[in-house]
């Protein structure tokens, strides 16, 4: 017999919304074998079914919805349901031909919950952070094949909140030969992604909308693109005929991958000078501004500063810094792009830290766009949570 989770008293009302999550908090009782992974029914404290999902003992998401269908079987089936709708939600996009590259889950917002599953031309990488994604494992991988045939399959299982959910980190390529890398198209660009060192599943596809709309503001800009890793967003600015462009990163494999992009687009313009240099944003700036270099583009886009609400004080203060500092030495009329992919960072909050970092930068900026993760990256109304990355377009008075 399957087990059943019984929830508190008024603790359903989440999941009447379609929210996925049940946390420990809300459950009042636990009936039969609950086991890592095992799919549960989940019930109202008045015994009203509500959803089945997987059991996760050792995470403060106890549970993780699979189906609001009473009738749902999670079998092959299943995953390959899912991801058809998936496909289907994304056919319109990938008519386009913007890219060979995408998401073709992401998560909650697909009905797969901690699972991500990216293709990259040939190769498709998933993601498995539920316990629930552990235990169907092959059949996801199945379903995968069978819509993806005579591709690699790979999964980058190697991140640290797997160890929330009580699993080991996993690299494991599960069909084909894994090639080390990978070049894929992005609108008209080459870009080279390193499959088995590459951050994420390898590359950051939800900046890429965002790189081509910041490429078409650099036009004749001497550009400097912070935490600049792939150098995406220069290859972009390289197309729309920047002045130059300053690449500047902490990781010299990362400055090393974006030389290597540059080279593999012989197309652009070589009219831009291009430099790279290895330094920390934080400090690299202040010796900008002490140094008096000025620039017209500044792109800002850090790593994830927020890992969990403790550190939301602590990240501010380093979006705030990095902000000021690009305002200071932006010339007059110029812009900053800024960005934040931390998810426990409301849009709202982090519109007020870059104010307020023009506000101690004595600069007026005007928001002229704001930027969200690409379509492929598209987030349930229902799971308001996956809306992660955000971004501003602002010009300086
Ligand atoms: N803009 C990139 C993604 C940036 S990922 C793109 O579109 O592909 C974040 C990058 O910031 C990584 O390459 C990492 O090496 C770099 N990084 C992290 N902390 C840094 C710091 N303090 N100073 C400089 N670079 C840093």
């Amino acid at each position: 017999m399957s087990a059943s989770i019984i929830l508190k008293p008024e603790r359903e009302k989440s999941l009447l919304r379609k929210h996925p999550w049940v946390f420990d908090g809300a459950i009042l009782q636990v009936i039969g074998n609950a086991h890592m992974g095992a799919t549960v029914d989940i019930l109202s404290s008045e015994g009203t079914w509500l959803a089945k999902g997987a059991y996760s003992p050792h995470s403060q998401i106890r549970v993780r919805v699979w189906s609001f269908e009473k009738d749902t079987i999670i079998d092959n089936n299943f995953f390959k349901k899912r991801i058809q709708q998936a496909l289907d939600k994304r056919q319109p996009w990938l008519d386009q031909k913007i890219s060979n590259a995408y998401r073709l889950v992401a998560g909650e917002s697909d009905g797969l919950p901690g699972i991500t599953i990216d293709v990259y031309n040939r190769v498709v990488v998933m993601q498995v952070l539920s316990a629930g994604g552990e235990k169907h494992k092959n059949k996801l991988i199945d379903a995968i094949a069978s819509f993806y045939p005579g591709h690699c399959i790979h999964e980058r299982s190697d991140v640290d909140v797997r160890k929330k959910e009580g699993l080991a980190l996993i690299v494991e390529t599960h069909v084909g030969d894994l090639p080390s890398s990978v070049n894929i198209q992005e609108y008209n660009l080459n870009i080279k992604v390193d499959l088995l060192a590459g951050h994420k599943t390898g590359f950051y596809l939800d900046q890429r909308k965002n790189r081509q709309i910041v490429g078409q503001y650099a036009k004749g800009k001497d550009v400097l693109n912070c935490f600049s890793y792939t150098g995406t967003f220069g290859l972009h600015a390289m197309q729309y005929e920047a002045k130059s462009i300053t690449h500047l990163d902490v990781s010299q494999n990362a400055l090393d991958t974006s030389k290597e992009n540059i080279k593999a687009n012989p197309q652009l313009d070589n009219t831009t000078s291009v430099s790279h240099v290895k330094a920390d944003v934080f400090e690299q700036l202040r010796k900008y501004k002490e140094n008096g270099n000025k620039y017209d583009l500044i792109i800002l886009d850090p790593p994830k500063f927020v890992e969990n609400k403790r550190h939301l004080m602590q990240a501010a203060r380093g979006y705030k810094d990095i902000n000021r500092l690009a305002c200071e030495i932006l010339n007059p009329k110029g812009i900053l792009v800024t960005f934040s992919c931390s998810g426990l960072m409301a849009s709202d909050l982090f519109a007020k830290i870059v104010a307020d970092a023009a506000l101690d930068a004595n600069t007026q900026l005007n928001i002229v766009e704001r930027l969200h993760q690409d379509y492929d990256h598209m987030v349930s109304t229902a799971f308001p949570e996956g809306y992660y990355l955000k971004g501003l377009i602002c010009i300086k008075t």
